[in-house]
């Protein structure tokens, strides 16, 4: 089934009895060449890559619950390649670059709005930072502009200028940066992919790694044992349960992300918004509600709920910035378990089994590395290699001293 304009004015003629479902519901082969645990939007797109891009049959994802029920389908839909570090920036304008082909490729719309990304700077010294973020987003082909106050005003007049603590001094704007429908891109690869033959199995919950002579052989799951030529795992905040079950203790500390949508409002919002002297960032949904967010909560978990600090946090980075803000009446709020890694750049390496892969520490930067991550996991799936602008996100960094430190704080997760 092919979508198009025709189909949607045919479909509504016809009673809408024409649609069919976006995938299949297999039942588990005994054995596949290729397994990808977690049915996540990485784990999707990976699966997709291994079968469109490098030509690989035979493959399985292997989701515990629904497809879109992790943080593919919990995020506040920021795509974004405004990053500073050679380690970094390459691998995110590779992504946002996917980002731009993507819809056609999957022949889906997952909504993908380049409507921009303007980060807020309050003080000199962070406009300075910016300038050279800016810069350095330029020479890895990335677009990015400096504006000024007047520029921002312009763009946003709505926000709070004169707030005596924090002035607005300007914003580094990425214009093609944007937002995209986060379930969307989660249904899109799974369609493009069951299309090429992968088998989706949901409700499949991975309890195990057969490992034999360093070698891994298949899976135990909820569903029974299912063999493997390799495995790769994807599984965001799941990341140090699952690899423990492989006798591995990774660098990642797991922590919940909340989210919060305003009731619907008129337009307001050019694009997204973050604030610089506090963690605040939004957006406008096309229904119209406001999409924000803030800190991750400062303690472990595996909860896909949050605590009430972090709401008054993010509310008081709202209510800075953008005092109207005060006025919207919060519709709904909601928790994701995050990755955090210790240098808050992501992993994605194979590791000390031989055909066992690993997928993560995307922190809460994950949504908008989707197709880069799927492209790049699948290129080291199938060629046993890392995709250059991969390279660096390596498991051993972390002992060797070669972090990728973005923001410069260290193993302190909840700074990053
Ligand atoms: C509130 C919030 C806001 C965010 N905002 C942004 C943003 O604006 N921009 C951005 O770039 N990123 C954002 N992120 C981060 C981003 O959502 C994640 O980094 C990214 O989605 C993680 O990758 P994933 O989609 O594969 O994860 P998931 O969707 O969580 O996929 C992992 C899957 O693995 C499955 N799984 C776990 N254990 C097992 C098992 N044993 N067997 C089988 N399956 C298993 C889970 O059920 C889950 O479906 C945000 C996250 C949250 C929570």
């Amino acid at each position: 089934m092919r979508f198009s304009g025709f189909k949607v004015v045919k479909e509504a003629l016809t009673g809408h009895r024409g649609w069919k479902p976006l995938w299949r519901d297999p039942a588990p082969q005994t054995h596949y060449d290729i397994i990808i645990v977690g049915g996540g939007g990485h784990g999707l797109a990976t699966a997709y890559h291994l079968a469109a891009t490098f030509g690989q049959a035979r493959i399985a994802v292997l989701e515990k619950g629904w497809l879109g029920g992790g943080n593919i389908g919990r995020n506040t839909t920021i795509i974004r390649s405004n990053y500073l570090l050679p380690g970094n920036e390459p691998f995110y304008e590779f992504s946002m670059k996917l980002w731009e082909s993507m819809e056609q490729a999957l022949n889906f719309n997952a909504m993908v709005s380049q409507r921009g990304i303007l980060n807020l700077c309050h003080t000199d010294a962070q406009r300075d930072a910016f300038r050279r973020r800016g810069n350095a987003m330029l020479l890895a082909g990335a677009d990015a502009e400096l504006l000024d106050r007047d520029g921002v005003r312009a763009m946003a007049p709505f926000l709070n200028f004169d707030n005596a603590r924090f002035p607005i001094k300007g914003g580094l704007l990425q214009r093609r940066a944007g937002t995209a429908r986060h379930d969307g891109v989660a249904w899109g690869y799974a369609r493009a992919a069951d299309q090429r033959g992968v088998d989706i199995l949901q409700n499949c919950e991975v309890t195990g790694f057969r490992i034999e002579n360093g070698t891994v052989k298949g899976v135990e799951t909820s569903r029974g044992y299912i063999g493997a030529g390799k495995v790769g795992v994807a599984v965001a905040g799941s990341s140090g349960r699952v690899m423990q079950m492989a006798g591995m203790r990774l660098p990642i500390e797991s922590h919940v992300l909340q989210a919060f949508v305003s009731e619907g409002l008129k337009p307001v919002i050019p694009g997204v918004i973050t604030f610089g002297a506090g963690h605040f960032y939004v957006s406008q949904s096309d229904k119209g509600g406001l999409v924000f967010g803030g800190d991750i909560d400062g303690y472990n978990s595996y909860a896909q709920r949050g605590n009430l600090p972090v709401v008054e946090d993010v509310a008081e980075g709202g209510m800075a910035l953008m005092p109207m803000i005060g006025r919207a009446r919060l519709l709904r709020m909601w928790g994701g378990v995050m990755d955090m890694s210790m240098d808050g750049s992501p992993i994605l390496d194979r590791t000390d089994v031989d055909g066992l892969f690993f997928n993560g520490g995307w922190c809460y930067g994950g949504f908008k590395a989707t197709p880069a991550s799927g492209y790049c996991f699948a290129h080291l799936l199938a060629t046993g290699r890392p995709h250059e602008t991969a390279a660096a996100y390596r498991l051993d960094r972390f002992a060797r001293g070669h972090v990728i430190d973005e923001k410069g704080v260290g193993a302190q997760p909840n700074l990053h």
